[in-house]
């Protein structure tokens, strides 16, 4: 392979039309598509103008596809199988693409016999060849006798025709739990297709689960790298193409999708080299993660009082902008009083190189922030996630690397946090919290792991009080930058009193009781817990009394694991979607306190409602 793979999409994996589907393509980089059937026979455009269209945006055509059920044990209708093949023959002359995806029948009729098949097999490529075309047969993974790719080899090698050779897809194989280390052996000039797909682990019917539940590379759970390697090792020379079935990127803006599509690809490029097999086309290793550089908060007069009583001081105001920096322990906090509500607007990481990470998130189509928009003066490096929040390279206090350090842009105030953070004693930033939009989840997930090269931790489903919400963590190796983003396990409906898409700053504290009774007698809004919770602390863990009054009193959340604790107070929502969280790990505690979600976030709501009563 050159060092750029080839990359291609099935048009099916966009939402709209194909005059929407082609230029998001191109835009995004890809450098051909196939041909989805049913996008072309819904299309006003004649192949052949759907083939110059193409041309027009740099696009190939690199397979039409699916021609289905070909083979048939009735003589009669394998002819006219045979006649409706010579008729897509004429629209992929028209469209100018050689190669067509035969996949497995699912007939009643289907041929079970390897041998009859393969003879069907090649009376086809037999007739494909004659117009300079080629057949890539695959293994539906609910195929009727062929679903499997050893068995549509099988019949491919028996056929024995040039014309003919295989689609290899992922979903197929993996949804299977077949071993793909056996494709290495098939010659690689019989590889004539390689569609790429992931998926979630589900346990459900493979068609319902293919048809639904696909995913780009990366954003689900099969081993990929582990799956392009062997199609490689054959000699494989073929595009890298992407078709997924996903109902909600079936919805989403082609362009956007398209983008995350094609991150999808590189990233996994990338990965197969490092096993080894394949260039790779990112080329720039994400340079290594120090921690949280600081959380920029947009906010309005309601969030300094706040800070102020959970012991930050504010120990710089910008030179020319209305952001104030907050400090306490190694907790860096902007507030940002531009305007608009309370929101997380950029999370800084320290990274090791900045310009580095600048150019890798480049290499991966990571939206450029445009400079104004930044909290700083300096030059830091900065791209927008998929959330619309800015993400900033720095290397605070390293004058020496341009554009790295942000500290100079603001004039000392003289305030200094006290050593203890006047009791609360934040020692710095422990995680942030992300609610994402629902169609963005996916993409979100997979952008923070190839542009930030961080790595997937815990997942998890928990029943809020206004719906499910899936979690999962993304990490860094020394778990210096941890983010935990969570989505609405459906589309949030009508009735959603819930906040909608919270965020969160959980500050690191070594001792929580402390720090909250330390908190409160300064006057930070801590949220009251129920009492039915502490009831069923008691019950399941056994707490001392003293413990479990300070944690009533206080309103604690303990989530109890084999190997630590999770204990956290939280603040009230201030302003529309933010709260903080002082947070305590006790052990080897790696989670996110995702078990008493549900109920801090019953606690919020009312929390809300009471002080909207206050006001009415
Ligand atoms: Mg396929």
């Amino acid at each position: 392979m050159s060092r750029e793979p080839r990359t291609a999409i099935a048009t099916v994996c966009l939402s709209g039309a194909l005059e929407d589907k082609l230029p998001a393509a191109a835009a995004a980089g890809f450098d051909g598509v196939e041909i989805f059937e049913p996008d072309l026979v819904a299309s006003p455009m004649p192949p052949g103008e759907v083939r110059l269209r193409c041309a027009d945006l740099g696009l190939s055509i690199d397979l039409y596809q699916p021609f289905r059920d070909l083979d048939s044990t009735d003589p009669e209708r394998f002819a006219a199988n045979l006649r409706r093949a010579e008729h897509k023959f004429g629209v992929m002359e028209a469209l100018g693409t050689d190669t067509v995806l035969v996949c497995s029948s699912v007939a009643p009729d289907a041929v079970a016999d390897v041998d009859l098949l393969a003879e069907q097999l090649h009376a086809l490529a037999e007739r494909a060849a004659a117009r300079g075309l080629r057949i890539a047969y695959e293994a539906l993974a609910w195929g009727r006798h062929v679903n499997t790719y050893d068995r549509s080899w099988e019949a491919v090698r028996r056929a024995d025709h040039p014309a003919l050779g295989l689609c290899l897809d992922s979903f197929h194989i993996l949804s299977r739990g077949s071993d793909p280390a056996a494709i290495a052996d098939i010659p690689g000039d019989k590889l004539f297709f390689l569609q790429l797909a992931d998926a979630p682990h589900l346990s459900m019917d493979v068609l319902q689960w293919s048809r639904h539940h696909r995913l780009f590379p990366g954003q689900g759970a099969f081993d990929l790298p582990g799956f392009l390697a062997p199609v490689l090792a054959a000699g494989y020379t073929g595009p890298l193409s992407l078709e997924v079935f996903n109902d909600v990127f079936r919805q989403a803006d082609p362009a956007r999708a398209a983008v995350d599509a094609h991150r999808s690809l590189l990233a996994l490029a990338e990965a197969t080299a490092a096993r080894g097999e394949g260039a790779d086309p990112v080329a720039e290793a994400a340079p290594e993660l120090h921690g949280h550089a600081f959380v920029e908060l947009s906010a309005d007069e309601s969030l300094a009082p706040v800070l102020a009583a959970l012991g930050f001081a504010r120990t710089g105001l910008h030179r020319t902008k209305p952001v104030e920096r907050w400090e306490q322990g190694a907790a860096r906090i902007l507030v940002n009083r531009s305007g608009g509500p309370v929101a997380v607007a950029a999370l800084a990481v320290e990274s090791a190189d900045p310009p580095a990470a600048a150019r890798r998130a480049t290499r991966l189509s990571a939206p450029v922030l445009p400079r104004e928009r930044g909290p700083a003066e300096a030059d830091l490096a900065a791209v927008t996630a998929p959330d619309g929040t800015a993400l900033f390279f720095c290397r605070t206090g390293a004058r020496a690397v341009e554009g790295a350090d942000w500290t100079g842009d603001f004039v000392p105030t003289g305030e200094t946090a006290a050593d203890d953070g006047a009791g609360i004693g934040v020692t710095g930033i422990d995680h942030v919290g992300l609610a994402q939009p629902f169609d963005h989840f996916d993409e979100a997930t997979l952008f923070y792991r190839t542009v930030l090269g961080l790595e997937p931790d815990a997942t998890g489903e928990f029943a809020a009080p206004f719906g499910l919400v899936r979690s999962r963590a993304v990490v860094d190796a020394q778990r210096r930058v941890r983010l935990a983003l969570t989505v609405s396990l459906l589309r949030r409906g009508e009735w959603a009193p819930g906040v909608s898409e919270p965020q969160y700053v959980a500050l690191a504290v070594d001792d929580v009781l402390a720090a909250a009774r330390a908190a409160r007698a300064a006057g930070a809004p801590l949220l009251a817990i129920p009492d039915n919770y502490y009831a069923d602390l008691d019950a399941r863990l056994a707490l001392s009394k003293d413990r479990l009054a300070a944690y009533r009193d206080l309103g604690v959340l303990h989530e109890e694991t084999a190997g630590g604790a999770y204990l956290q107070v939280c603040t009230e929502v201030l302003g529309g979607r933010v709260f903080l969280a002082l947070v305590q790990r006790v052990g080897d505690h790696d989670g996110y306190g995702w078990t008493d979600a549900p109920v801090r976030m019953a606690a919020h709501r009312r929390r809300r409602l009471a002080r909207e009563r206050v006001r009415a």
